[in-house]
């Protein structure tokens, strides 16, 4: 087999080639080894599923931008082309592997964390593939795919309440923290406060996405912000490279961070139903100076907006996904047509069936008219 990483045409390839950086860092080692190309090994298959993470399509919105009298071009990259479904992979990945290179987390180790879902899958599949025990804790609003696909690896699940603040031993943070202080040598992976979060995506994403737009040739990157490593981190690498793309990041009503962007103060979380995006507490994760605009999305806007992907694009994209390309039409309204806005799709809607799919659930809710 030849080595086709000379050749420069796979983006996988050239990323493995240490070209983001030039400097040989142990990071960089980290990020090769996710990037790792079975070309570059000699082989034609991956030796696990995780070095399949990242190198995700970018796809044109044709029917909707048009319909909402948004001239620009607005292009979708999907996240969910990652292996459990999500960008949660890369960011999982990334700092899981940084934490066997720290000797932080030991052969055959617990790992615990707590996740909304999506993280909390990366994890588990990366505990089954590698030998080691994964627990996690979950918020008992994620939806029941979610839950069942956690149990589905392997891994040991426990349900906290969603209703209660960060601080209370029933929340899903401290219920994970007890669990690690009970549990000798076990690691946690702490994406709301660990910043090898946001390096995930410096490291990743952030190339990623300028390679691809062959130099960062786009004008805005839109993306929601959960724990705010997938906006910080890209967003931290794209303005280093070309400070004019404007970073716009979308947060949802009941979530402190708007209110804090606006006016500097932390107010009360109230409860939402969107999956994955806002938090009732300011996360250390979320680099404030990297954004220039924000803008705050309603459950229903995000829910139908992500029922109209599927209908008009075949694009089944999970809520926060429609909350993002709410805010990006509302964003790209004000842009002339030479523009391009790129969108974060985090993760695939088959993960909520059973919710914001179903007619049932959305009349339930009161969002169907
Ligand atoms: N959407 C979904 C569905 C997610 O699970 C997450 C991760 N919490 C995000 C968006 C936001 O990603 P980040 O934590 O990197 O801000």
């Amino acid at each position: 087999m030849t080595n086709a990483a000379s050749a420069g045409g796979c983006l996988r390839c050239r990323l493995g080639k240490k070209s983001a950086r030039d400097q040989t860092t142990e990071e960089d080692d980290a990020v090769s080894m996710m990037k790792s190309d079975i070309r570059k090994t000699g082989k034609f298959y991956h030796d696990q599923l995780s070095d399949t993470i990242g190198d995700t399509p970018l796809v044109r919105l044709r029917n909707i931008p048009r319909e909402h009298g948004v001239e620009a071009t607005i292009l979708l990259k999907l996240e969910y082309f990652n292996p459990t479904g999500s960008v949660k992979d890369r960011m999982a990945v990334y700092v899981l592997k940084e934490a066997i290179r720290k000797g932080e987390l030991k052969p055959g180790g617990t790992i615990i964390e707590a996740t909304s879902g999506n993280t909390g899958a990366a994890v588990a599949m990366f505990a089954a593939a590698n030998g080691y025990k994964a627990v996690l804790t979950i918020p008992d609003k994620m939806s029941a795919e979610k839950v069942d696909t956690l149990r589905a690896y392997g891994a040991e699940v426990h349900i906290c309440p969603t209703a209660v603040p960060p601080d209370s031993p029933e929340s899903y943070y401290e219920t994970a923290r007890r669990i690690l202080e009970s549990t000798p040598g076990a690691y946690m992976l702490g994406q709301y406060h660990n910043l090898d979060n946001i390096k995930a995506h410096y490291m990743t994403t952030g190339p990623e996405l300028y390679e691809q737009t062959e130099g960062g040739r786009f004008d805005v990157f839109v993306a929601g912000i959960g724990t705010g490593g997938t906006m910080s981190g890209t967003a931290k690498y794209l303005k280093e490279k070309r400070p004019e793309i404007e970073v716009v990041a979308v947060d949802v009503e009941g979530s402190v961070y708007y209110q804090y962007f606006k006016e500097k103060t932390v107010g009360e979380g109230r409860p939402y139903l969107v999956e994955g995006i806002g938090d009732d507490m300011l996360c250390p994760t979320v680099d404030f100076s990297v954004i220039d605009a924000m803008y705050q999305v309603n459950d229903e806007q995000s829910f139908r907006m992500a029922r109209d992907l599927a209908r008009k694009e075949g694009i089944l994209a999970g809520g926060s996904g429609g909350s993002a390309l709410h805010a990006a039409l509302e964003h790209g309204r004000k842009l002339t047509a030479d523009k391009t806005v790129i969108v974060i799709v985090p993760d695939n809607g088959t993960k909520y069936i059973s919710k914001m799919y179903s007619d049932a659930w959305m009349a339930e809710k009161g969002f169907l008219k």
